[in-house]
């Protein structure tokens, strides 16, 4: 039976680590479909659209200028009840207070530097998948 959605993010911090692989395979153990994923570079207007919601926050600018440093790896994921088990599976935004065997504990740097974004809600899943991918996209490569 198809679950629903959410949006994964392989942080700048991950892939240029060499942590990507391990991530995918983490996130494929824990029940999810990939459905989609590329390699993308993020632009300043890009980034800052995409943290929109962050905007006010004092963290904004460093967070577009990490997020902007060097490729990040999108994945449209697809699970029975797919945003909250990813949250589950990622941790606490600080990897300090992220729980064992989440990937923040174990791939994560720092609070800023998180080795991967998940969705926060299926609104905000559906967007940033849209942020990323087509629906001719998902449907091209479903299944
Ligand atoms: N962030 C940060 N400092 C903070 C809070 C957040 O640098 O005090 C960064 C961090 O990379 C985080 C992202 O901003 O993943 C988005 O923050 P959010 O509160 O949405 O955390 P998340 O949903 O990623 O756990
Ligand atoms: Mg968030």
């Amino acid at each position: 039976m198809p679950g629903s959605w959410t949006l994964g993010i392989v942080k700048p911090d991950a892939v240029a680590g060499r942590k990507m692989g391990a991530i995918l395979a983490r996130i494929e153990e824990r029940g999810f479909r990939l459905a989609a994923g590329r390699m993308v570079r993020l632009g300043v207007p890009e980034a800052r659209a995409f943290y929109a919601v962050h905007r006010e926050r004092p963290f904004f600018d460093e967070l577009v200028e990490f997020m902007t440093s060097g490729p990040c790896f999108p994945v449209a994921l697809e699970r029975e009840d797919a945003v909250a088990a990813f949250r589950a599976v990622i941790g606490a935004t600080n990897p300090a207070d992220a729980a064992e065997g989440t990937i923040r504990r174990d791939f994560a740097e720092s609070m800023g530097r998180n080795a991967v974004h998940g969705s926060d809600s299926d609104e905000n899943a559906l967007r940033e998948i849209g942020f990323f991918f087509t629906e001719a996209d998902l449907a091209r490569l479903a299944g």
